[in-house]
């Protein structure tokens, strides 16, 4: 039965999967899609890979298909800024405090979790994928927000975040540019190639678990034996389904009821070549690095193993998931305007690579997990700091559907509900005014 909406689709390239060592990599060919698994995983990023590792340790003799309509790591778990860190906080991502402090400690268990288990599985199976302890910059231009990291480094204090508190006069042999005045550098923050990683982790995953890439799925339905379509008509049974498809679970009209309060924005990136020598004299000694801004609306930066830049910034709600042509060339105007203010010397420098990519949220930061439709369960990330928010959702979805009783289930069961949000047109019109402030306030920092 066909009932999925609409289908996800790329914009621009993703330079992640494609300069990824194991991009070639073959997972489970379509000859081994059988007419039934013991579950089915619909949406191959870090939710659906997370939920796969779990329910494969605790369900060993289960058969279980993960599939996805692309190749693993070509959606937004392969295209993101690749910043992954315990302490991706509420308030250090995004400056917000609806979270409580009992709510950020949470966080930080709930990340400490996660990424210890994607670091077990990397070591468990000697996975050769860029995974590095650059660490990570939380930088600012704006004299007013140099206030704010102060605000923030206290908050660091009261949770036990370790971090470093840098002047402006340390920050040109640290970045190789001199557009910040103040930072706090977090050594323990993860930079990876973030398409290298979930494919790796894909491929970290036991025999019981069949990976099919480039397998659209077009209907599912609830009930005591769930049904899965594919777009070839394929009719999968399953008595569990499990779906990581990122703000796609909109589009799924099995989970009508319960999606109204999930919506998404759009952001977008660029990465230049390699800077040659005489691009580099004013990084001598400058270590791969990563930025994030205080101010929600701020572009994120890389300085890559590679000696590539990396830049992401700009922001649009997303009234539709798929992005148009004009609106990524309209972002590519915006990457090269932050590129060139913080490094005028290379305004000669082209990016290599554009792209934009999808990121659910909700308007209280709050996920949407659990069972919605009979037998058939999702996790949807709910803000930016996606990619430990999808491996807790996979993790604990799979403890959910095993009858895994913890602390930390029960925690999430109480506390991710998305509050209410207006419906359409009013969404798109509010969200928009929204976005236009962030950008007003934001000045340099964007
Ligand atoms: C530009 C950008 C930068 C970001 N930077 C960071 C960062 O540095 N750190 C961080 O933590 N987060 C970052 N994020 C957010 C993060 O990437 C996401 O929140 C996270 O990857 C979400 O993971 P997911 O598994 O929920 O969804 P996804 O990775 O989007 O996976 C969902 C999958 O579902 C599949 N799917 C959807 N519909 C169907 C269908 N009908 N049939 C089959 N398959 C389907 C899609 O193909 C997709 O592969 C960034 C995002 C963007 C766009």
């Amino acid at each position: 039965m066909q009932n999925v909406r609409r289908l996800p689709e790329g914009s621009g390239r993703n330079p992640w999967l494609e300069l990824a060592n194991n991009r070639d990599h073959k997972f489970a060919p379509l000859s081994e899609l059988k007419e039934s698994f013991d579950y089915v995983i619909i949406g191959a990023g870090f939710g659906g890979i997370s939920a796969a590792a779990r329910l494969s340790s605790l369900k060993p003799g289960a058969s279980i298909a993960v599939i996805d309509a692309f190749k693993v790591g070509f959606y937004s778990s392969g295209r993101n800024a690749g910043f992954i860190s315990k302490a991706q906080i509420a308030k250090a991502m995004v400056g917000i405090d609806r979270f409580t402090f009992d709510d950020q400690k949470w966080l930080l268990r709930l990340n400490n979790i996660v990424v210890d288990r994607i670091e077990q599985t990397i070591k468990d199976h000697d996975l050769k994928v860029e995974y590095r302890r650059d660490g990570m910059y939380k930088a600012v231009r704006e004299d007013r927000n140099v206030k704010v990291l102060d605000e923030l480094a206290s908050f660091f204090d009261k949770l036990g975040v370790k971090y470093e508190h840098l002047g402006q006069s340390d920050l040109p042999a640290r970045l190789g540019t001199s557009f910040y005045k103040a930072a706090l550098y977090l050594d323990e923050t993860i930079l990876d190639n973030p398409a290298e990683l979930i494919r790796g982790l894909a491929t970290a995953l036991p025999a019981n678990v069949r990976v099919f890439e480039n397998v659209p799925v077009i209907g599912v339905t609830g009930g005591a034996q769930p049904e899965i379509t594919l777009a070839d008509g394929q009719v999968i049974k399953t008595s569990r389904v499990i779906l990581t498809v990122n703000s796609f679970i909109k589009e799924f009209a099995v989970a009508d009821g319960h999606t109204a309060n999930v919506t998404a924005i759009h952001s977008f990136a660029g990465l230049t070549r390699p800077l040659n020598d005489s691009e580099l004299k004013d990084f001598a000694g400058v270590k791969p690095w990563g930025i994030t801004a205080t101010h929600p609306a701020g572009a994120t930066l890389r300085f890559t193993p590679q000696k590539r830049i990396f830049v992401r910034t700009d922001i649009a709600f997303a009234t539709y998931p798929n992005i148009n042509p004009e609106r990524l060339h309209k972002a590519e105007r915006l990457l090269r305007r932050a590129f060139v203010r913080r490094f005028p010397k290379l305004e000669h420098v082209d990016f290599e690579y554009t792209y934009g990519g999808l990121i659910s949220f909700t308007a209280n930061s709050q996920s949407l997990f659990g069972e919605v439709g009979q037998n058939v369960y999702a996790g949807t990330t709910a803000a930016g700091w996606g990619v430990t928010n999808a491996a807790i959702l996979g993790n604990f979805l799979a403890d959910l559907i095993a009858g895994e009783d913890s602390e930390e289930l029960r925690y999430i069961k109480d506390n991710y509900h998305p509050s209410y949000l207006p419906p359409e047109p009013l969404r798109t019109v509010g969200a928009r005014g929204a976005l236009w402030l962030k950008d007003l306030t934001a000045g340099s920092e964007v």
